[in-house]
Formats: structure tokens, sequence, C-alpha cells
């Protein structure tokens, strides 16, 4: 491996500093689950590693009980986040995000800002903090400034960060009412896989516990940044949230991916899969959210989903000796069962808060 000097700054002022003399030659590294694996490969041949984790200021997300706000760090590990009651009470959203980035070891080093920064489409933590209306905290030699979260990712690898700024923190506003989400990610393998597609929805209900206040999809490898579904949310606020809606949401929300052929699936696969995680997502969480309330009778009787069907090949080596190709039916072949939405009675019990003010 390339050799390179590790700076270790004691503040913002230094790190931003250290950043502006050497130029070029520096990057920033936190976790180094990204930056290192990319020094390994050639990809990125810094002089200097200048660290950020040493700059931890909060360790853990803080929910401000005064004014709901949910703040978490950026140097914050995943496994933090995912370890934290706050976290997995009130936002489950993020928790299913967070849980089930590479491993307990990855997890346990890699923080959700590196996550944000390195700006892949596929990058599990964007897609709920995106769905929560997260704001970014940022710092740099101009001082401090915030931006949204849906508008900080500006490509495949490109993030809105002037040279040197530093990602400090992430700050959700309170939730409404009512609000259940999750997020599901979709791939081969269920560990050490990065997505071949990603949806996080986030449901807020009126009073009447059936009629749709708020939405917010939001897909992660969908297009070549993080992608709200505007058309899909638009049309489910004001209706009532059943199996017809959702249905109708998850193809409106499948129009406006932009899914393309990659390695780990393909166009036509994926753009089919949105419409029916769409449909799938708010089904399940918010029969485990609102079945924890004993007035609630569900509106729609259990029901199976029919996902299409993936048919796995032996990773078949190509010409190249390298591309390990998944073989995959066509679309006519809905013929897999793979789970019915009804949650068991313990996952309702583990997962039935929504937001503290519910
Ligand atoms: C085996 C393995 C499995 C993985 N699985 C997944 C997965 O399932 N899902 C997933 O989304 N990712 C996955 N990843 C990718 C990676 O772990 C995450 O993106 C991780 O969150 C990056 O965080 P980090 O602290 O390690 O970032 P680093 O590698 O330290 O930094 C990443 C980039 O961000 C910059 N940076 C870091 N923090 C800041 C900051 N606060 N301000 C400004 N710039 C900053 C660095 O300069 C660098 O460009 C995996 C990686 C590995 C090696």
């Amino acid at each position: 491996m390339r050799k390179f000097t590790y700076l270790i700054p004691k503040t913002f002022d230094e790190a931003v500093s250290l950043h502006e003399s050497y130029g070029e030659k520096a990057k920033y590294i936190a976790g180094g689950t990204d930056v290192l694996v990319k020094i390994k490969e050639g990809k990125m041949r810094p002089n200097y590693l200048i660290s950020l984790k040493h700059l931890l200021d909060q360790e853990r997300p803080l929910l401000n009980h005064e004014t709901g706000e949910l703040s978490i760090g950026a140097f914050t590990t995943h496994r933090s986040i995912e370890t934290s009651s706050t976290v997995r009470l009130n936002y489950p959203i993020l928790h299913d995000a967070v849980s089930n980035i590479g491993s307990v070891q990855i997890r346990n080093v890699a923080t959700i800002g590196g996550n944000l920064v390195n700006a892949v489409p596929s990058a599990d933590g964007a897609i709920p903090l995106i769905t929560l209306d997260a704001k970014a905290h940022i710092y740099g030699t101009k001082g401090k400034r915030t931006a949204e979260l849906r508008r900080f990712f500006l490509g495949p690898g490109q993030c809105d960060l002037d040279r040197g700024e530093i990602l400090t923190k992430l700050v959700m506003p309170p939730l409404a009412p009512r609000t259940g989400g999750a997020y599901v990610k979709h791939g081969r393998r269920s560990a050490m896989e990065l997505p071949m597609l990603g949806a996080g929805v986030l449901l807020s209900l009126e009073e009447d516990m059936l009629t749709c206040a708020k939405a917010r999809i939001c897909l992660g490898v969908a297009a070549p940044t993080p992608l709200r579904c505007i058309q899909a949310e638009k049309y489910l606020v004001g209706k009532a949230i059943d199996e017809s809606s959702l249905v109708e949401a998850g193809k409106i929300a499948a129009e406006e991916s932009k899914v393309r052929d990659s390695i780990r699936g393909v166009a036509w696969y994926r753009r089919e899969m949105v419409g029916v995680l769409v449909e799938e997502v708010p089904t399940v969480r918010m029969l485990i959210v609102l079945t924890a309330r004993p007035e609630f009778v569900p509106p729609w009787p259990p029901r199976t989903s029919t996902r299409p069907a993936m048919v796995m090949s032996p990773l078949a080596t190509s010409s190249s000796g390298r591309v390990p190709t998944p073989r995959i039916t066509p679309p006519s072949c809905r013929s897999i069962v793979l789970k019915t939405c009804r949650p068991s009675s313990s996952r309702v019990e583990a997962r039935g808060s929504v937001s503290p003010s519910s």
C-alpha cells in the first residue's frame, strides 16, 4: 500500500487549515472504510490523510425533547446509530438502513458522514435521512452553513462540499404525529452487500389513522443520486393508505426512477422492484405501527405479495474473468411468493413505536 502521512488535528479550524495548506495532496479520513479501499486499489493517492475521528463532539444520536429535533454527528458510527434506543424506537426507518450496512466490524468504524460524502448511489444511510428531511451542517474556511440533504448529492461520487469543507452534523426536524416508515435494502445477499435497490418510505397519517397527511419516498440505486419520488408522494397525500393507493404509488415511483443496467442488476428488474418495494414497504411497517394500537382495525386484508422472481445462477465468471452476472428471469415469470405482509406479534411489540409526539 502507498505510504502517506496521517495527521490528527484537534479542532475543526486546524483540520480545515491543514486541508488548505496541503490542497490536492490531502484527503479527510473518518472510519477509512472507503478511503483505505480506494488507496489500496490505487484509485486515490493522497500524501496526507487528515483524521476527522478525533474531532468527535457527539458520539450518539441525540433527541432534543424540547424541540423534537434529532441530531447525529457526522462522525457517529453506523453501529452507534444502530444501537441507539432513540433511533430504534422512534426512527425505525434509519435503524433498518444502518443495521444492514456491511458487517458489524464495518459498522463499528464506518461513519454516517463518510457514507454521505462518499456519495455513491448505493449509500444506504442517505435514503432514510432524506425521507426524514435531514439538514446537513457544514464547516469550512468561510464558516458554517447548512444544506438540505436531498440537494446534497450532485452525481456519483460528488456532493455539495467545497474543497476542505467538513460535514459536521445531520439534524432532522420533529416527526409529525402518527408517522411510520421503513427502509428495505434489496440485494442478492443479506450481509456485506451493497444494495441492488434501496427504498425508504415514511408516511404520516391524519387523525383518522387512514388518510395520508405527508409522504416521503426515496430510492437508492434508482438514479445517479438518491431519488425523491415527488410525484408518487403527491399522489399519496390525501388518499386512504390502502392496497390500491400503494400499488398506484409504486407504479408512479417506478416511472420516476432512472434505473439502469449494472453489475448488481438489470434495469427492467430494478424498475419492476421499485413498484413492488414502494407498495410493500409501507404496508409492512404501517401494519406494524398501526396494529400496535388496540383500536386499529386493518382496512385491508393480509395480502400475499408476488415479487418478480430472481433466479440465482452460480456466479458465472465472464470472459474477462471478473464480472459475476446474475441470471434473472423475464418479467412474465412473477412466480415466487416471498412473504406475507402480516407481521408477527413479537415484531409488533418490538417495532410498534412511531413518532414521539403521536
Ligand atoms: C466490506 C464493506 C462493506 C460495505 N457495505 C456497505 C453497505 O452495505 N452499504 C453502504 O452504504 N456502504 C457500505 N460500505 C461503504 C462504507 O463502509 C460506507 O460508505 C461508510 O459509511 C463510509 O464511512 P467512513 O467513515 O469509513 O468513510 P471514509 O472512508 O473515512 O471517508 C469516505 C469519504 O468521505 C470523506 N469524509 C468522511 N467523513 C467526512 C466528513 N465528515 N466531512 C467531509 N468529508 C468526509 C473522505 O474524505 C472520503 O472521501 C462498505 C464498505 C466495505 C469496505
